[in-house]
Formats: structure tokens, C-alpha cells, sequence
């Protein structure tokens, strides 16, 4: 049988360029899918951050134009590779050579809509002048939600595209890239899909929507996040869309690349460790502390947390239990990004309490690597966590997730049952500060038994979430839709 070709369509993906457990998949699941037979390539924007960095990229020589509105927009496409995979780049300085990605501090960049319309509509001219056939194309989140639409559309008879499907996979459905309606003719798209059938959504343009709607197939990244999404309290206004597309609305659980991932190999810790021997954790513990600036017993537990600064992961329960976390024997150290409020609130609590809260407001690899080694528990009280990438990272480290049981998090943590030893962590259902407090004793009492804690922590370690599963059956929907 012939390989399966697929186009990666990402507006991120390591090592190239990163704001969210996005940028993880996209760069992992290429190398996975690689090895299980597949011809995959992936394609994403040629922003600043990758323009210097030192990926040794190569201007393919390759332009397209295209029609924007009533503008005509070129585009270069660079090539690039990283594991083994190629990367083609779509350059326009315009468009991608500023600070962030998508937002700044103040707020989103203004022309997202056009910056991501030429993505999309670039992605598919680049790929037919790189006479690359994709079978199928596989677009993450609403950046890349035109790929399909433009395909089932404008090209619906080109013959270059005859062969080819979409499948689409949501990360996040508060992501919806919405936009006035104004926007709409800047895709060239036909005026009769701007309808609630098609990519409106009351009154304006929204993209995520258009590619739930005209992709072939909607991945989500877990089971219960695909059930969850067509619920109101869940769905951002989608739910109905989403229960139309049900039958080809799968949750395929995100991987883990345990070449990044991992005690026993991570370049960025101070010693390394494994199950059978875990006195590397304690000097990692030791160097964490002393990142942070931090002098705890050794009896008090080091909670870690990685995040992005927003209401969605739990941090308005958060702050409301902080103090009260402060009188118990742990100590904390966070690092992030996001919100003013919460920058505040952890620089507030950072001088209250310096010997044991310590925060980082900044986003730093290497110190997200010496969190998961270092710490004792991992917090991720998340109102809702599409996947969550940290807790099953922690497992691995040995450092025991606390989580509340939603999507991602529901999926992987399974409760800690002290009369039997089975559970991988500590789980909790209601969204409140006092049940997360309770959560949070419960964990420290189990810690301070050390020869029950370290059957937890050994347990967790040797669980096993590896790509391949994942990527398998991501393989299994694009061979569906290639029958
Ligand atoms: P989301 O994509 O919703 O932000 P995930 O848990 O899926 O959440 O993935 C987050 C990813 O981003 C993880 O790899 C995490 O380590 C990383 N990350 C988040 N914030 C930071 C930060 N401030 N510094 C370094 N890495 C971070």
C-alpha cells in the first residue's frame, strides 16, 4: 500500500514555536505518525521567533498570490525540518514578523482575521506548487478553520484536490477566531455559506466554526472533552453544531513524547531518575527550591504549577484558597503567564510568604522541566482542560497530580483510593475552593506516610501515555476517510 500523505496545517508546533500544549501535539504526533508509515509534512507561518532562531531554513523559491479582499497578498514559502520532519514556512514579514503570536499583552493583533485567512488560503496554494498531495489535511484550531471551507468551495473542482480530505482538531473551543462580518470578503469565499449553516455565528464570521462545519472529520484532544463540548455549559455556542456532527466527532487523547518529557532523559534537569531509583527527584527538589528561592522542611511538599494565567484553569478558585493553603506545611511555586490580575495576585503572595511561594511570571522551558521533576504534587484545578498536557507529564516525573475531574483531566487521573493503592492521583468534582482545599489535605496526609507516597509516586511513574496509541488512531480516522 502506498504511504498515507498528510499535511500538518498549524498556526504552532515545537520546536519552532510554542504558546500552548497546541504547538506539543503538532510537533510530536508528526514524528509518530512518521514512523508508523506515513509521508507527513507540516506547514505553518514564518513568525519572528522563528526567523531567528537557528532552524537553518531555506527559501524554496516558491511564491503564491492571492486575492485578499481587494488586495492581491503574496506569500514565500521557506523550508525547514526538525526529527526528521519537513516544514514549509509561509513568509510574509506583514503578517508574521512581530513579538507574538496571536496576542499582546493588550490584547489580540487587530488584523488576526486577515493574517489567518492568507494562512489558510496560502496553505493550499503553497501545496500545489510544492506539488505535494496531501490525502489528507490535518488543520488544528480555528487559524487553520478556512482549509476546509476553501476546499469544499473554490477548489471543489480542481482536480489537484480530488483525492483529498480534512480532518479538523480542536484544542480549545473558547478559541473560536470570531470576527465582524466585515471580514468576510477579505476570504473571497461564496456569500450564501455566510449563514448559520455555514461559517456565521449570530451576526459574525466565526472560523473555528467553519471548520467543525466543513471538515471532514472533528477530532477533539479527549473523550470526554469530544462529550462534553455538546453540552451548553461547555459548547461556547457550538453545541448544536457540534451535536449535528456528531458521527464523525471523535476524542483522540494527546500523547506524550517521553524524548522531552522524561526524568530519565531530560536534558534540563539537575540529575536524573527513574521509578527503581528516585534519589534524583530529591536533589531536583533541592534545585527547585533554590530556583525559587524557597526554604522548606523537607516534610512539606512542594506543589508546582505551570499554566497560562487564565480563569480557565482554576484560578479563581485558586485565589480564594491561597491564604488557607499558606497555613498548611507545603509550599508552592508557579509559573506563567497571563492575566494582570493573577500576575498580582502570586507577586502579592510571593512577598507575604517568601520563604514558601515562590512565582516566575514568564515563559521558561527549561524552568517548566525543573517544575516537573522538582515538585512533590502538581495543581491543575481547571473549570474545564480540553487535554491537559502537565498532569500526564507529571505522572511520569513522579509528581502527583491534584486536578479537578474535567475533559482531559477526568481521562487521566483516576482518584487515589488509600485502602486499596489504586489511583495515579487526586481528583475532585466540584468547582470550589473548599473542595480543592480538602483535596489538597488529603494529598499532604498521604505524603506524609513516605512509604505510601512512594508507591503512588512509583505507580504513576510507570504509566504509560505514550504517542503511539494516539497516533494510531488518528491513522485509523484518515484511513476512513481515505476509503
Ligand atoms: P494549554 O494548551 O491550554 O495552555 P496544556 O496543558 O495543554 O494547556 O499545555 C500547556 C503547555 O505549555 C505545556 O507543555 C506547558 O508545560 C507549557 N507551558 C504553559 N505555560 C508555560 C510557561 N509559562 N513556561 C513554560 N511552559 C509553559
Amino acid at each position: 500500500m502506498k504511504p498515507l500523505k498528510i499535511l500538518i496545517a498549524t498556526p504552532e508546533a515545537i520546536p519552532f514555536a510554542k504558546t500552548g500544549g497546541l504547538a506539543d501535539v503538532t510537533g510530536a504526533l508528526p514524528k509518530v505518525l512518521n514512523r508508523l508509515g506515513c509521508e507527513v509534512r507540516i506547514i505553518m507561518p514564518l513568525y519572528r521567533h522563528v526567523q531567528e532562531g537557528n532552524f537553518n531554513l531555506k527559501d524554496t523559491g516558491i511564491k503564491v498570490s492571492l486575492q485578499i479582499g481587494f488586495r492581491e497578498v503574496s506569500a514565500s514559502v521557506f523550508e525547514g525540518e526538525a526529527n526528521g520532519i519537513t516544514a514549509y514556512f509561509l513568509k510574509r514579514d506583514e503578517y508574521y514578523d512581530r513579538k507574538y503570536l496571536y496576542t499582546m499583552p493588550e490584547g489580540d493583533y487587530f488584523d488576526n482575521a486577515e493574517r489567518f485567512i492568507v494562512f489558510s488560503r496560502a496553505v493550499i496554494e503553497a501545496i500545489k506548487k510544492l506539488n505535494f498531495k496531501p490525502d489528507i489535511i490535518h488543520c488544528h484550531d480555528w487559524q487553520t478553520g478556512l482549509i476546509s471551507t476553501f476546499l469544499k468551495t473554490i477548489y471543489k473542482n480542481d482536480p489537484f484536490f480530488a483525492d483529498t480530505k480534512t480532518l479538523f482538531t480542536i484544542h480549545n473551543i473558547a478559541y473560536q477566531g470570531q470576527f465582524p462580518k466585515s471580514h468576510f470578503q477579505l476570504t473571497g469565499l461564496p456569500p450564501d455559506i455566510f449563514t448559520p449553516d455555514g461559517v456565521e455565528f449570530w451576526g459574525n464570521m466565526n472560523l473555528l466554526k467553519a471548520g467543525i462545519v466543513f471538515s471532514d472529520i472533528v477530532t477533539t484532544v479527549s473523550e470526554k472533552y469530544s462529550k462534553e463540548i455538546q453540552t451548553p455549559e461547555f459548547g461556547y455556542g457550538l453545541e448544536g453544531v457540534l451535536q449535528a456532527k456528531k458521527e464523525n466527532l471523535f476524542g483522540v487523547l494527546n500523547g506524550v513524547d517521553y524524548d522531552d518529557w522524561s526524568p530519565e532523559k531530560d536534558k534540563f534537569i539537575i540529575a536524573k531518575y527513574d521509578y527503581k531509583d528516585l534519589n534524583g527527584k530529591a536533589k531536583c527538589r533541592q534545585d527547585l527550591l533554590k530556583e525559587y528561592n524557597l526554604n522548606l522542611p523537607d516534610d512539606a511538599p512542594v506543589i508546582g504549577i505551570i499554566s497560562r494565567l487564565a480563569d480557565q484553569k482554576g484560578f479563581d478558585i485558586l485565589s480564594q484558597a491561597m491564604e488557607e493553603l499558606m497555613g498548611m506545611n507545603l509550599g508552592m511555586v508557579v509559573l506563567g503567564t497571563g492575566e494582570r490580575k493573577y500576575h498580582e495576585l502570586f507577586e502579592g503572595l510571593a512577598k507575604k510568604y517568601p520563604k514558601k511561594f515562590g512565582v516566575k511570571i514568564t515563559f521558561d522551558n527549561k524552568i517548566a522541566h525543573k517544575i516537573e521533576a522538582g515538585s512533590d504534587m502538581f495543581l491543575m484545578p481547571s473549570k474545564y482542560e480540553p487535554c491537559g498536557l502537565n498532569q500526564i507529564y507529571s505522572l511520569k516525573y513522579g509528581t502527583i497530580p491534584i486536578v479537578r475531574a474535567t475533559g482531559g483531566l477526568d481521562d487521566t487521573i483516576q482518584d487515589y483510593d488509600a485502602k486499596t493503592g489504586a489511583g495515579n492521583g487526586f481528583k475532585f468534582k466540584e468547582y470550589s475552593a473548599q473542595i480543592l482545599l480538602a483535596k489538597v489535605k488529603e494529598a499532604i496526609k498521604v505524603f506524609s506516610n513516605k512509604r505510601e507516597w512512594k508507591r503512588l509516586v512509583q505507580n504513576a511513574m510507570q504509566q504509560d501515555f505514550s504517542w503511539e496509541r494516539s497516533a494510531k488512531r488518528y491513522v485509523e480516522l484518515y484511513e476512513r476517510l481515505c476509503r
